[in-house]
C-alpha cells in the first residue's frame, strides 16, 4: 500500500514593531521584568479602545507583497471568544472573514491566508496549582500565516517554516527565533491512501525548533501509517511534541469544532487598504529590499558564489550587508569578489567560532579595510599564510591591514637582494640537505623552501625563493 502524507502549517510570528497592537505599550520581547509594559488596554480592562498600530499593518502588506499575496482591499479585526486567564478581556482581537493577505506562496507552497492579532499573556506554570500571568507580550502585534494542505514530506515542512524566518528577518518584519517564542509552528498532519482523499489530520502543538518541527511531523506520519496498517481509524485531535521522548502525546480530543462566536469588533475602525497613500502597490514594492530567493539568484547565478556559501550570506541580513558594501570596493572584479566570500564564510566565521572576535563587532568595522585586505590577497602583496594573520589582527583591532602586515613583517617578500640573502643562508647552513638535494632527491629542495618559508614566517614568494635556492646550489 502506498500511503501519502499530507501537511499543512499554521505559523505564528510576533511582528517588531515599536508600540504593541492596540494600545502605546513598548513591545520589548527582551523586557525582563514581569508586567511591566502594560496598561488597562492591554491587560483587558472594561471600558478601554484600542487603536490600530500602523506599524504593524505596513508590515502586513509588505510580507503580504513579498510572497505575490493579494493585500484585501477591505479588512476589519474581529472578536475570537474564548475564556482563558491569558486573555481576560473574553476574546482575542483577531481577524475571521477578511484577512489582510490571500494567497501567495514561498518555496512553490501554496498559501491559504496570513492574519493580524494580538498575542496572549504568557503563563508560567509553577506548579500543578499555581501559575503566573506576565502582561509584557499581551497584545504583541501577531501574524498568523496558514498553508495549504499541499506540503507532503516533513523536510520540506521544516524548510518552508526555515525560508518564512529568512523573509522576516530580511524583512525586519520579526525576529523569528523559535527558540524565544517569536515565532510559533503548529503542523496539521494527515495520511491517506494514493489517490483517496486527505486523510483525518492532527494538529501538532508546542514545536520549538525547526529540528522538532521536522521530527514529530515524520513521526506523526509513521505512527498514522501502523494505525491505518492495523485497519485503525485516526482520532482528529490536538497533540503535543514530548521533546525528551522524541514523540508526540494527544492533548485534546476535537468532539467538534470550537464554537469562537467570531464577530466584527465594534472598537475598530474598517481599513480600506487601497485608499491609504501609503499602501498602494508601487510604494509598497518600492520599500522591499532583496528577497532571499533573489539574493541567492544574485549570488550563485551572477556571482558564481557557492550555493552553500550564499546560503550563509542569505541567513545574516547584516552579514550580507557587509559583503555587498565589501563588494562595492572591489569593483565587481568577480575573482576578488570570490575570494572575498571565502574569506567571510570560512575565515571570518572560523575566527567567530574561536572565540576571536563577535561577528557583529567585526561587521562593524570597515568594509572598505576588509576589501583593501582582499586586495593585498589577489595582488600578492601577502601571501595567504599573510593574509590569514593580517586578517586575526586585523578582526581584534581594525585599521588599515596593508599597516598591520608591514607592522607584523607579512608583506610578501619578492625583493630579489633580501631572498637572495636568505637563500644564500639557507645553503649555508643545510649543507647535508643540499647534497641529498644535489644526489636527486627533489624533496630535500621542499625542505629548504620550507626553511625560507619559516625565517620570513610566510612572507617570502616561495616561488622565487625556489628558483634563487636552485640557483645558489648550481653555483
Ligand atoms: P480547521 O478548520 O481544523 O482549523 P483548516 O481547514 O482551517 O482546519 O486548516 C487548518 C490547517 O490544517 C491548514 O494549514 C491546512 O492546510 C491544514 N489541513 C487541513 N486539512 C488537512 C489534512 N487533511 N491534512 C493535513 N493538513 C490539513
Ligand atoms: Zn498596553
Ligand atoms: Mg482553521
Amino acid at each position: 500500500m502506498t500511503y501519502i502524507p499530507t501537511i499543512g502549517l499554521e505559523i505564528h510570528a510576533e511582528l517588531k514593531t515599536k508600540s504593541k497592537m492596540f494600545c502605546g505599550c513598548p513591545n520589548d520581547p527582551d523586557e525582563p521584568r514581569p508586567n511591566h509594559t502594560v496598561c488597562p488596554i492591554c491587560m483587558g480592562h472594561p471600558g478601554t479602545l484600542p487603536v490600530i498600530n500602523r506599524e504593524a499593518v505596513r508590515h502586513m502588506v509588505r510580507i503580504g507583497t513579498a510572497v505575490g499575496g493579494t493585500i484585501a482591499d477591505f479588512t476589519e479585526f474581529d472578536r475570537k471568544n474564548y475564556f482563558y486567564p491569558d486573555i481576560p478581556k473574553g476574546y482575542q482581537i483577531s481577524q475571521y472573514e477578511y484577512p489582510l493577505v490571500v494567497g501567495g506562496s514561498i518555496n512553490g507552497i501554496a498559501l491559504t491566508r496570513i492574519h493580524l492579532e494580538e498575542d496572549t499573556a504568557s503563563s508560567l506554570h509553577e506548579d500543578a496549582v499555581y501559575s503566573n500571568l506576565n502582561f509584557n507580550r499581551a497584545g504583541v502585534p501577531l501574524m498568523e500565516l496558514v498553508t495549504e494542505p499541499v506540503i507532503h514530506d516533513a523536510t520540506l515542512a521544516s524548510a518552508f517554516a526555515r525560508e518564512l524566518r529568512t523573509l522576516l528577518r530580511t524583512l525586519g518584519a520579526s525576529g523569528a527565533n523559535m527558540e524565544k517564542g517569536e515565532m510559533r509552528v503548529e503542523a496539521n498532519v494527515s495520511v491517506a491512501q494514493e489517490g483517496a482523499p486527505l486523510g483525518t489530520k492532527v494538529e501538532v502543538k508546542n514545536l520549538n525548533s525547526f529540528r522538532s518541527v521536522e521530527r514529530a511531523i515524520a513521526y506523526e506520519i509513521q505512527r498514522h501509517i501502523a494505525l491505518l496498517e492495523k485497519g485503525e481509524k485516526i482520532v482528529q485531535e490536538t497533540s503535543g511534541w514530548d521533546e525528551a521522548g522524541q514523540k508526540t502525546f494527544t492533548q485534546r480530543v476535537k468532539e467538534e469544532a470550537q464554537e469562537y462566536r467570531y464577530f466584527p469588533d465594534p472598537d475598530l475602525p474598517k481599513l480600506r487598504i487601497s485608499r491609504i497613500p501609503e499602501f498602494t502597490d508601487d510604494k509598497v514594492r518600492a520599500t522591499l529590499p532583496e528577497l532571499p530567493w533573489e539574493t541567492r539568484a544574485r549570488l550563485v547565478g551572477k556571482l558564481g558564489i557557492s550555493a552553500e556559501n550564499a546560503e550563509l550570506l542569505v541567513q545574516d541580513v547584516a552579514l550580507l550587508a557587509f559583503f555587498d558594501e565589501v563588494c562595492t570596493r572591489l569593483k565587481g572584479d568577480s575573482t576578488r569578489i570570490r575570494l572575498a566570500v571565502n574569506y567571510l564564510t570560512s575565515d571570518v566565521l572560523g575566527l567567530v567560532q574561536e572565540g576571536v572576535a563577535s561577528l557583529g563587532a567585526i561587521i562593524a568595522q570597515s568594509p572598505a579595510e576588509f576589501a583593501a585586505l582582499i586586495d593585498m590577497v589577489a595582488d600578492n602583496t601577502v601571501s595567504s599564510r599573510g593574509a590569514k594573520d593580517t586578517l586575526r589582527a586585523w578582526v581584534v583591532e581594525g585599521g588599515d591591514p596593508h599597516a598591520i602586515a608591514e607592522r607584523e613583517g607579512l608583506l610578501q617578500v619578492d625583493d630579489d637582494d633580501a631572498l637572495g640573502v636568505m637563500a644564500e643562508e639557507i645553503v649555508a647552513e643545510h649543507q647535508a640537505v643540499v647534497e641529498e638535494y644535489r644526489a636527486g632527491k627533489e624533496a630535500s629542495l621542499q625542505f629548504l623552501v620550507g626553511q625560507g618559508m619559516k625565517r620570513s614566517k610566510g612572507s617570502a614568494n616561495p616561488v622565487r625563493l625556489r628558483e634563487l635556492l636552485i640557483a645558489k646550489i648550481a653555483d
